[in-house]
């Protein structure tokens, strides 16, 4: 950690100890009782192999770009993710998306930060990937901004998820080819002038599949003058775990 821990980190990690003992926890990668995400399945969070793609973050049989970035860079300048999307953190993000456990993101953020710190980026503005209005009203939280708040705190980071909205509601990512995926989120996304116009940006995004949604939300980034945008997620989907890439 390069920077001694906010308060505010503190602050909030002693609310989720409160709401803990009010309410115990089970352990949302196996059901353990008693905690929010156990030491076992820590220990089994798979981080992605090397060597992988300096832009995109796949992993690639030799060092270099792949051929996805060789042909059409992305509009970010990295993207790096923590982990392997595979169990038991697939059930922990999808507990975090859909049962509205919202102390996870806590524990998640606290265990991610080393990984984070150690890209050795620097950040003027940090922001999750934002929902559309109509999704956030019907979910009633992003859930990626649950680990990004923390997250910021624990690395010194000004945290602004105002400086980029969804202004356009996009289906659900699952199931589509990468032209898809592309096409559905282009033009998704504005970003605010005044808030990165000059700045070294990074987004967080919790599965990272193609990186189309990160791409499309780093163009909008860029239109509105950020220097630097590079992207973490917590997960990487990969084909060796039953996905298909580009
Ligand atoms: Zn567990
Ligand atoms: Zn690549």
């Amino acid at each position: 950690m390069t920077k001694a821990r906010d308060w505010r980190f503190y602050a909030l990690s002693w609310f989720w100890q409160g709401v803990d003992l009010l309410f115990p926890p089970q352990c949302a990668g196996c059901g353990r009782q008693g905690v929010r995400w156990c030491q076992d399945c820590q220990h089994k969070v798979l981080p992605v192999p090397q060597p992988f793609c300096p832009l995109c973050g796949l992993p690639v049989s030799a060092p270099g770009r792949c051929l996805k970035c060789q042909a059409q860079p992305p509009a970010f300048d990295a993207l790096r993710s923590w982990a392997v999307f595979a169990a038991p953190l697939r059930q922990a993000l999808h507990s975090l998306k859909y049962r509205r456990n919202l102390g996870l993101g806590e524990s998640l953020a606290r265990q991610m930060a080393p990984f984070v710190s150690g890209l050795e980026w620097k950040a003027d503005v940090f922001l999750p990937v934002p929902l559309s209005a109509s999704r956030l009203r019907e979910r009633g939280y992003n859930q990626v901004g649950l680990v990004a708040r923390p997250l910021a705190l624990l690395l010194g980071w000004r945290y602004l998820p105002q400086a980029l909205t969804r202004i356009r509601e996009t289906r659900s990512q699952v199931g589509l080819t990468p032209t898809e995926r592309r096409a559905n989120v282009r033009d998704a996304f504005r970003a605010r002038t005044s808030l990165v116009q000059g700045r070294r940006v990074v987004l967080v995004d919790d599965v990272a599949t193609t990186g189309a949604t990160l791409d499309a939300a780093a163009q909008a980034l860029r239109r509105a003058g950020a220097i630097e945008v590079r992207a973490v997620t917590l997960a990487r989907a990969l084909p060796q775990h039953g996905f298909q890439q580009a």
